[in-house]
């Protein structure tokens, strides 16, 4: 389908939220993916288009995509989507993925997040406060720097308590220091026999903290994860 562009938000300085307009209502789940094709000149190697996840939630009428900037070497897709125009159309696939929330509302969950990961969970955190649904869900955000924490609107909204863990920090920063570990989120949350964990960001750190919550015990049936490549 056909979108148009409406707006950017400057959520931190090198990430924006991008605003958009479908030609007719879309039914998406919470936690989705889309492919944009956005044609410009000089395309780079990388292609003229990419899959992002919808940071919007269902019940808004308008959808949006969250992404980060590259200090050095942004793709001309990257510019090209920093050149849009209010009115600009793009063409957007339909949303797949099965990166959502379970149909089981009793279902304890651990949302883990490293970096512009937390898009899923941007949406499906506005998706749960419009609807009044009510989970029992964690929620672990890991960043480099406090400059990349985004979305404490969203999860205030939701009432989503967010233990954010940063790897480089500024000497102010009075919360947890260093990366995600497996221990780390062990030690904070235990599961239990029914609890999932939602793992989002980019591939490395995906692939690592499937490989070892496995090797501690957690069965594979209780993680889901959503990986992100090109970081
Ligand atoms: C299911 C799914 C959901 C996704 N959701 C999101 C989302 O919500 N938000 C989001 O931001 N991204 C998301 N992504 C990732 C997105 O599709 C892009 O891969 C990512 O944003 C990187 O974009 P870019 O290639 O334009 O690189 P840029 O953002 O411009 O650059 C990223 C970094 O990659 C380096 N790099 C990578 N490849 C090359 C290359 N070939 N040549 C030179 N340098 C390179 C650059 O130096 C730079 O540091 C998702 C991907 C998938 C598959």
């Amino acid at each position: 389908m056909q979108v148009t562009f409406l707006s950017e938000r400057a959520e931190s300085d090198n990430i924006s939220t991008f605003f958009f307009t479908p030609e007719r209502h879309l039914r998406y789940t919470a936690g989705q993916f889309v492919e944009f094709r956005l044609p410009h000149d000089d395309v780079d190697d990388r292609g003229d288009s990419r899959w992002f996840t919808l940071s919007s939630s269902p019940t808004s009428k308008l959808l949006s995509i969250t992404t980060r900037f590259a200090d050095l070497r942004g793709s001309s897709f990257k510019n090209a989507l920093k050149r849009l125009k209010p009115g600009d159309k793009l063409s957007m696939s339909d949303p797949l993925g099965d990166f959502v929330l379970p149909r089981l509302v009793q279902t304890p969950l651990i949302f883990v997040a490293g970096g512009i990961g937390v898009t899923p969970y941007c949406s499906m955190l506005q998706w749960i406060a419009a609807t009044n649904d009510t989970r029992d869900i964690k929620m672990i955000y890991g960043v480099s720097s406090e400059e990349e924490i985004i979305f404490q609107d969203v999860f205030e909204s939701a009432g989503q308590h967010v233990t954010t863990i940063v790897s480089q920090p500024s000497d102010s920063w009075g919360g947890e220091r260093g990366r995600i570990t497996a221990d780390f989120i062990l030690g904070l949350e235990k599961p239990n026999d029914e609890t999932m964990i939602y793992l989002s960001g980019p591939e490395l750190m995906i692939q690592t903290l499937t490989e070892d919550l496995y090797k501690k015990g957690v069965h594979r049936r209780q993680l889901l994860s959503d990986y992100f490549p090109g970081y």
